[in-house]
């Protein structure tokens, strides 16, 4: 653990956006001294809506080596990778690749309560960053405010932070996710031993699907294995991407339409293009799933990370697309190269985030031409190869230049 050095105990650090970056950057910041305090938009605690997410080394790292948490507690492996056309059931490959995968809640709720909520205040929307060079003054939508030494903005693939300082906002990339989670008992012995323990590519001629195992942690604390699928539909903008994201309500949605707000023609249209263009086993497992939801998929690139004592990471600096699994790994990754730098460059605080910006922005910038490279072939029918390196899960190696 970091030596909490006398520059640190005296530096105030406002985290917003208390999710896997802002929360890994909150826990990592107060062990090294710094008095953090974590502004998050949400009026109570964070559901991922049971979605799944692949273990990284750097997504899990802090549970790992800052607390007691396992890397059993929070995950579920799997033995191979296995490619196959979805329409015909077609096996094009296979690889004995091994992973693991955990969900949204087992990584948040681990976080939030090594932090803990005295410092973790709910219902803080931000508003307003004004940047003072050696301050910086932050207003939420509630008229509260904050000053801080240090602003770690990690709101997000739609960062308000972002947007303020450098006018970036992310584009849609022309495709939308369906996601939904099918337990285990709820499907024949053949669908489970077909899915349980892989990953899942279902490749088609205009888009793809995948499913993966994730333990489920249930209201007993008890972990259980289900199963977690996605399937991404290229949806143009304009009309029928605003008719697809229109609610029950009739209320255009920006990002996702949870499943109580989808409207009922929605859902069933989702289930007759299922049964049209898909196996029968993957028909079984889309039909299992308890409270399936669409989510539009867009991106965002940076020209910087920093402005001034404004730091932005994860999400909220380069947003990727979901393809190689490392997003909520790329978010924890800055946040540990945040805290090094800053302890590496002593009383230089500005000549840290300088350090830190130039070793962290190829990285992701390099991430995200991985992710659209990766996209361009699965949304479009191209050759996805069986265990091609250039399509294997995680951060690309960046030397640095
Ligand atoms: C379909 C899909 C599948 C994915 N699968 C994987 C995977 O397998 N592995 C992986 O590593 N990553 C995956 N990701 C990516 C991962 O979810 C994100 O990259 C990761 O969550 C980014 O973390 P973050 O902390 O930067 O931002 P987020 O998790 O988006 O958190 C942003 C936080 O900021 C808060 N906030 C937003 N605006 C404000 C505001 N104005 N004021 C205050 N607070 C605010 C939000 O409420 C939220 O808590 C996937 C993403 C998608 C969409």
């Amino acid at each position: 653990m970091t030596t909490p050095s006398g520059r640190a105990t005296s530096t105030r650090v406002a985290v917003v956006g208390g999710s896997i970056g802002g929360m890994t950057a909150a826990g990592l910041l107060r062990d090294a001294g710094y008095q953090v305090d974590v502004y998050e938009r949400s009026p109570g605690p964070l559901s991922g809506l049971g979605t799944g997410i692949v273990v990284q080394p750097e997504l899990v790292r802090f549970l790992l080596e800052r607390t007691t948490t396992t890397l059993e507690d929070i995950s579920v492996p799997s033995s191979s990778m296995k490619y196959v056309d979805a329409s015909s059931g077609a096996l094009i490959g296979a690889t004995d690749d091994s992973w693991r995968f955990t969900s949204y809640n087992a990584l948040y709720h681990r976080l939030l309560e090594n932090f803990g909520l005295e410092r973790y205040h709910f219902s803080c929307n931000l508003e307003q960053v004004v940047d003072h060079g050696d301050q910086v003054d932050l207003t939420f939508s509630s008229g509260e405010t904050a000053q801080a030494d240090l602003v770690v903005l990690a709101d997000g693939g739609a960062s308000a932070g972002r947007r303020q300082l450098l006018g970036v906002t992310p584009e849609y990339a022309g495709y939308v996710t369906w996601r939904g989670l099918a337990e285990l008992d709820a499907l024949s012995a053949s669908t489970r031993d077909y899915f349980d323990d892989t990953f899942t590519y279902g490749l088609l001629d205009d888009g793809h699907l995948i499913a993966y195992p994730i333990p489920v942690v249930d209201a007993e604390g008890q972990t259980r294995r289900a199963l977690n699928y996605q399937w991404y539909w290229n949806v143009p903008a304009g009309p029928a991407l605003d008719e697809l994201m229109t609610d029950r309500n009739g209320v255009r949605r920006p990002t996702s339409v949870h499943h109580h707000d989808l409207r009922p023609e929605l859902l069933a249209e989702f289930h007759s293009r299922a049964s049209e263009r898909l196996t029968d086993t993957f028909v079984e497992l889309l039909h299992a799933a308890r409270e399936p939801f669409v989510t539009v998929i867009a991106d965002a690139d940076v020209p910087q990370m920093r402005v001034g004592r404004c730091v932005l990471i994860g999400d909220a600096a380069v947003t990727p697309r979901p393809h190689a699994a490392a997003g909520g790994a790329k978010a924890a990754a800055d946040a540990w190269a945040l805290v090094a730098a800053l302890t590496d460059g002593g009383d230089d605080l500005d000549g840290a985030l300088t350090k830190w910006e130039a070793q962290q922005l190829p990285v992701g910038r390099a991430y995200l031409q991985k992710v659209r490279r990766m996209a361009d072939v699965l949304q479009h029918g191209g050759r996805f190869t069986p265990g091609d390196p250039a399509n294997r899960f995680g951060l690309p190696t960046v030397v640095a230049g």
